[in-house]
């Protein structure tokens, strides 16, 4: 694995004067880019051919490498010439959809915003709630099998990302006929059956929670907050019950958009200090803990119960809903901000203060 000390190595090679933030073009790219050009930092964009398109309509890129796949990002080529451009990538949900978990660990030498050690603690469920519930969360119910569970389960596949292969049963006969339907259809292997990880179906109002976890200022902000707009299962509602039992019409979790959330100020209290709760116990996991944005994923019941199914300890595409400002950001800065140009932000006053090997691994 790729050491601390090795990325610090690097960044004391770089030209500090000609800093650049580069990621890969895709997902939230294009609100990173003009962050960072707002706090007067190059930009350099990783980008596909077919996708060259959007950073020509979008001219935010000082820099572009394209390339034909993401994959690419590994080969010394790319890597050096990020470097040459003195530059600090800025992982986002492209990275670990196009990459493996190795790949960021162990081949990638550019300097990062962030701490790759908590991938470790993010990419495993079981080591991802036990962090959660340390920092004392509310979690779902998990069920080892299920006839352990009463009422509507979710059953996620291991590794499923965006809600691709997850099912809600809502009796054990149910989960099996489901699971084996899925089995052989060749969706999921015999194999996975086992491994299907099975959780009590919260009902309640689905809100993602944005925070910006600062090293330099030692303090956790709330950034704003998103819902998806997911294809099917928002669209559900449009057709009738009747119908949705004749076509047996079940929902799939597929991202299309996201939409702003402003929430219920009575809800602040306990969401500030879900956020605080969870950089504390990153501390202790992985020091310095999460550097930068984070996404708390959660559904809020009628009793105002704040579950929490998820974190993503980087930039999450629902921070886009939020580019120029957020009701929060605007009342804590007075002026335009959102999670990119806080991340450049931060780099840049990391850069000024001589701390820049602090908010890079
Ligand atoms: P993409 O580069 O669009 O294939 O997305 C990479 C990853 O980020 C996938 O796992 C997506 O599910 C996730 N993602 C992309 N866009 C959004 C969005 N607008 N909201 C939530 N998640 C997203
Ligand atoms: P994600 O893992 O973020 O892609 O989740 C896909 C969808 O499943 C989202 O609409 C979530 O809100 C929903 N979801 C995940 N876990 C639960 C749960 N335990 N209870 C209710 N909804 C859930």
């Amino acid at each position: 694995m790729i050491t601390r000390e090795e990325v610090a190595q690097l960044v004391s090679r770089y030209d500090l004067g000609r800093l650049a933030i580069g990621t890969l073009g895709s997902h939230s790219a294009l609100g990173i880019f003009r962050g960072a050009r707002e706090e007067g930092l190059r930009t350099v964009c990783v980008c596909r051919e077919r996708d060259l398109i959007v950073y020509k309509k979008f001219p935010l890129a000082d820099e572009l490498i394209v390339v034909e796949d993401f994959s690419e990002l590994l080969e010394e080529r790319v890597q050096e010439r990020l470097r040459e451009l003195n530059a600090v990538l800025v992982p986002h949900g492209s990275f670990t959809a196009y990459l493996s978990v190795d790949d960021l660990l162990n081949r990638l030498y550019v300097p990062m915003f962030g701490n790759r050690r908590l991938l470790e603690w993010e990419v495993d469920r079981e080591k991802q709630a036990e962090w959660l519930r340390r920092a004392g969360l509310r979690l779902p119910r998990s069920f080892k099998r299920p006839e352990d569970a009463s009422g509507l389960v979710i059953a996620k596949l291991p590794g499923a990302r965006g809600g691709r292969g997850y099912f809600l049963a809502s009796s054990p006969e149910d989960f099996y006929r489901k699971a084996g339907e899925m089995a052989s259809r060749g969706l999921i292997s015999r194999d996975d059956v086992e491994r299907i990880q099975i959780q009590e179906y919260v009902l309640g109002a689905n809100v993602y929670f944005h925070y910006f976890s600062s090293i330099i200022d030692g303090e956790v902000e709330f950034l704003g907050a998103d819902r998806r707009y997911e294809s099917i299962v928002d669209s559900l509602g449009r057709v009738p019950a009747p119908e949705q039992l004749k076509l047996g019409l079940s929902p799939t979790y597929t991202v299309v958009g996201n939409i702003p959330v402003v929430l219920r100020e009575s809800l602040l209290p306990e969401v500030l200090r879900m956020g605080d709760g969870v950089q504390r116990v990153a501390r202790e996991l992985a020091p310095p803990g999460i550097i930068g944005p984070f996404c708390l994923e959660a559904v809020i019941t009628d009793s105002l119960e704040i579950y929490v199914f998820e974190i993503s300890a980087r930039i999450v595409a629902g921070m886009n809903v939020w580019i120029d400002t957020s009701p929060y950001t605007y009342l804590k800065y007075g002026e335009g901000m959102w999670a990119g140009r806080r991340i450049a932000r931060e780099v840049r006053r990391a850069v000024e203060l001589g701390r820049l090997e602090e908010v890079v691994y």
